[in-house]
């Protein structure tokens, strides 16, 4: 059975009016209990990450710096993202999932997980919050896959329709841990041309496919499935994790990229694909935006969905 962290602590990242906000995950979670699709689920406890593990990809001192604006009361700690009194908890909750996550399947108690969480974090640089990041979630546990977990290689696949520029800069030079990230383009942040490839030993290792707005969704599935498979015959990954936004969709207020609800069960078919061929199905995937909150929870489902298919065929052929 899948693994499913979420957890109400995740509501107390309070950000008012924004959208990035309670309702979506509260949204999500209605519709995986009216689908029955959480009862397919193991719901494994887990603890937030320590300031040492967050280390492993924050500059030492960042996570203070957010404590610190967080008990002062919060407000907006860059342009565009928000942080309340339980903002730090809430954010080394999340980062923590996605490490207990990737421990768990590496040890081979399962072998996909999803974590609903909030904050996203594929925006979060090393020492500066972002695009209503706070902790790059997906970073520190692919990071933790290869410092602590010893695994070789590990590939980030973003589908979020930003760029997640955060991540990238934390892998920029480190050959173990690829990122692919498929997005709309020229959009926020302004990151993901494709010429940036990584530098050093870890030339190669980045894959950008900017997509512009009016791509036909075959197209943008076509270019995914190709990109895709590039990067991960490149990689030869131990574990896939997903930086999965669902904001591509074609009706969400912040991003849209013309896709429905099914693209996203196409774009989670053809990542487990590409983990049973290299990873032995291993897959850990992260919530970062969709902010049109039914269709979030449709597509949070539809994602889910495929999952659990997939780990049952798999299982059934054991
Ligand atoms: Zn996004």
């Amino acid at each position: 059975m899948t693994l499913l962290y979420y957890d109400p602590t995740f509501l107390e990242h309070e950000t008012g009016k924004h959208p990035e906000r309670p309702e979506r995950l509260v949204q999500v979670v209605r519709q995986l209990e009216r689908t029955g699709l959480d009862a397919q689920c193991v719901r494994p406890a887990w603890e937030a990450a320590s300031v040492e593990q967050l280390s492993c990809v924050h500059e030492p001192g960042y996570a203070a710096e957010v404590e610190a604006f967080a008990r002062h009361g919060g407000g907006r700690i860059e342009e565009d993202t928000l942080c309340s009194p339980r903002s730090y908890e809430v954010a080394r909750l999340a980062a923590g999932a996605v490490c207990d996550a990737v421990r768990r399947v590496v040890r081979g108690d399962d072998t996909q997980a999803l974590c609903l969480v909030r904050p996203p974090g594929h925006h979060a640089l090393r020492s500066a919050a972002m695009g209503f990041c706070l902790f790059n979630n997906v970073a520190v546990a692919a990071r933790t896959a290869v410092a602590q977990l010893g695994l070789d290689r590990v590939l980030i696949v973003d589908f979020d329709v930003h760029h997640g520029n955060g991540t990238q800069a934390i892998f920029w030079d480190d050959p173990q841990v690829g990122f692919f990230s498929i997005h709309r383009w020229p959009f926020y942040p302004g990151t993901g041309d494709s010429d940036e490839t990584g530098t050093g030993a870890a030339l190669g290792t980045t894959l950008n496919l900017p997509v512009e707005f009016g791509t036909a969704r075959a197209d943008y599935l076509a270019q995914f499935q190709g990109g895709l498979e590039r990067i991960a015959a490149k990689m030869r990954p131990d574990l896939i994790l997903i930086s999965a936004g669902f904001d591509a969709h074609r009706d969400d207020p912040v991003g849209s990229l013309g896709l429905e609800i099914e693209d996203f069960a196409a774009l989670t078919n053809l990542v487990l694909d590409v983990a049973d061929v290299h990873s032995g199905g291993r897959v850990v995937s992260a919530l970062e935006g969709g902010y049109n909150t039914g269709i979030l929870a449709g597509s949070v489902a539809a994602h889910l969905g495929e999952m659990l298919v997939r780990n049952r065929r798999s299982r059934a052929a054991v």
